[in-house]
């Protein structure tokens, strides 16, 4: 082996899988560990988009980008690739394998690792400072987010992006003793006044390019009812808050 193993306990299982680079194999480790619950009050919440996750901590408001230009090129060269593929299996139907069709094919799986072994990298660094640093965590349902995503992007790739967030952050907070607040789908954390709970309803609402009715822009929350103007992120973010002190 490469490394010994890092963690004494028994050795459960041991799975080999094949990837685009070779062959890894994959040991579960039966360990005691205690958790302690942490009770302190630092919550923060997550608002995700398309492009970044949004959220707070002590020194105030944060960004993490989750369309990184190296992301998007390989999303690019993804789809490239799968459109080559697809144009030399519809060319030859009955004998397309050819050696030319396999070095395209192995291309196309180095890309997949590689997007994946990215996000791993960017979920794995984010949630860790959000589960070291918080005692409250208040991430919304991203099943909505793929309607949001345009037609350019390689959408599967990046929504599983999401799908992985929502994974990692339910087993961290566990051995961490944080909790986690998943915030009801149909919570109207865009539409709400974070000031004073005002929720935007009908020609009101803010769509992703903000509101036509109003003049307001796609990044701007402005509030009818307290005259509060806001970052529209940030609104999010402080309802999200709102919402797991509550629930
Ligand atoms: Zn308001």
């Amino acid at each position: 082996m490469a490394e010994s193993v890092r963690w004494i306990g028994q050795l459960k299982t041991a799975t080999v899988v094949e990837e685009a680079d070779g062959y890894y194999v994959a040991l579960a480790v039966e360990v005691y560990e205690s958790v302690t619950i942490k009770n302190g009050h630092v919550v923060t919440g997550v608002d995700a988009n398309i492009a970044r996750f949004d959220y707070r901590d002590a020194t105030g408001y944060q960004s993490v980008s989750t369309m990184t230009a190296k992301l998007l090129r390989l999303y690019e060269r993804i789809t490239h690739y799968q459109r080559l593929l697809a144009r030399k299996r519809l060319a030859n139907p009955s004998h397309f394998r050819s050696h030319n069709y396999c070095a395209t094919r192995a291309k196309l799986q180095r890309d997949y690792q590689k997007v994946t072994r990215i996000q791993l990298d960017l979920l794995h660094k984010f949630t860790h400072h959000l589960v070291q640093a918080n005692d409250v965590v208040a991430i919304e349902d991203l099943d909505n987010l793929h309607m949001r995503m345009n037609k350019h992007l390689a959408k599967n790739l990046h929504r599983s992006l999401f799908g992985r967030f929502k994974e990692i952050m339910q087993y961290k907070c566990t051995w961490n003793g944080v909790k986690l607040v998943m915030v009801d789908r149909f919570y109207p954390s865009t539409q709400r006044c974070s000031q004073c709970t005002f929720v935007k309803t009908g020609a009101d609402k803010i769509a992703l390019e903000g509101n036509r009715l109003h003049r307001t822009g796609h990044d701007q929350y402005m509030c009818y009812q307290c005259g509060a103007n806001m970052r529209r992120d940030q609104n999010a973010v402080e309802n999200l808050i709102q919402y797991a002190m509550v629930n």
